[in-house]
């Protein structure tokens, strides 16, 4: 496989949490704690995901300050406008600069049915308004227990990608359902086997050259303590971070993770 620098991607998933004020509050914070630190926005692309509500208040921050953070929107309509009643397309998130979008996330999966199917017209809807779509993946202690750990994760993703276009900017988040917010994160090498099976997944279902560009994130329990040990594995190409996002000094620190790699 062709050997590809891929710029590590830390993005924290807010779920329903902080309100516009809260915020735009948070990304001060998270910026200024991140300047106070010395930390060089290049290395490392950060990206903030807050609730639809806050959307508009942080993309006003973020161009008024040039805060260099990308903004992320934790779902969208699988349709692109009509009679919808409480969906949000892809194209008014393009409008508010919005870059990524979650899809597929477990707690989408379990609390709102979402099927592999829905997924997939949700990554095409997404790469239809210009997004990037964080494509979730993960199996269940369940379904680890029953078919190991990269059955599910591959099976899901290879139908989140068809009749994706081999060009097209995905990103994928590997997530293992009981990692998630349980404090108990999969092993760095269990991440890495998961990860290099999602890459090869990405080879067939897309092509050799998708592969090698795209970014697979770790997701489920990171924290400052072990995010170093996730990156230190040459398939982690960053994390998705859940709780920890929402505490300023601990998501700063994941976001310096390479600090701790000792690289
Ligand atoms: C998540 O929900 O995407 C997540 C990874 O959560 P946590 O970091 O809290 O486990």
């Amino acid at each position: 496989m062709a050997v590809t620098t891929r710029t590590p991607l830390i993005a924290g998933n807010w779920k329903m949490n902080l309100d516009h004020l809260q915020a735009v509050a948070t990304v001060q914070k998270l910026h200024w704690t991140l300047k106070d630190a010395g930390h060089e926005g290049d290395s490392v692309e950060v990206a903030v995901f807050p609730p639809f509500t806050d959307i508009r208040s942080v993309q006003t921050l973020i161009d008024a300050d040039k805060i260099p953070f990308a903004l992320g929107a934790q779902d969208l309509s699988a349709h692109d406008s009509g009679a919808y009643t409480g969906e949000v397309s892809g194209a008014f998130l393009t409008k508010l600069g919005v870059k990524y979008v979650l899809i597929g996330h477990s707690e989408r999966r379990e609390y709102h049915a979402e099927s592999d199917e829905i997924v997939n017209a949700k990554v095409k809807a997404a790469i239809r308004s210009g997004l990037v779509p964080v494509i979730c993946i993960g199996e269940t202690a369940e379904d680890l227990e029953r078919f190991g750990a990269s059955a599910v994760p591959a099976d899901q993703l290879a139908k989140a990608l068809d009749g994706v276009s081999a060009s097209s900017d995905v990103v994928v988040a590997y997530e293992p359902v009981w990692a998630i917010g349980s404090g108990q994160a999969a092993t760095p090498s269990q991440a890495q086997d998961v990860c290099a099976a999602l890459r090869k997944v990405l080879a067939s279902a897309l092509d050799e050259d998708a592969a090698a560009r795209t970014r697979v994130l770790y997701g489920g329990s990171v924290k400052s303590g072990n995010i170093a040990s996730f990156m230190r594995e040459p398939d982690v190409d960053g994390a998705l971070v859940g709780g920890a996002s929402l505490v300023v000094d601990e998501f700063a620190a994941i976001v310096r993770f390479e600090k701790h790699v000792g690289v």
